[in-house]
């Protein structure tokens, strides 16, 4: 049987894969915030500029921020697949 838990690893790959992808977004002007560190440092959505935690309704969308800095409802529109 495999593992079904996902290592250590694996989150970090997703999560050095979902920088990169925010970052050059930020860096193309698609996201209203020009930098993800500042975004970051200031708990604030990349992509609307607002406060994002407020707008993260559920667990899941509040890990998505921790990994994206992407507020629940934008993260919905980006990626609407999950
Ligand atoms: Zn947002």
């Amino acid at each position: 049987m495999a593992k079904t838990v996902v290592s250590i690893e694996g989150i970090e790959s997703i999560k050095a894969y979902r920088k990169t992808l925010s970052d050059s977004l930020c860096k193309a002007g698609v996201f209203k915030m020009s930098s993800w560190e500042e975004a970051v440092e200031k708990g604030l959505c990349i992509a609307c500029g607002e406060q994002a935690l407020p707008k993260c309704t559920t667990d899941a969308g509040r890990k998505d921020y921790y990994i994206t800095s992407i507020c629940e409802v934008c993260y919905d529109k980006l990626y609407p697949e999950g």
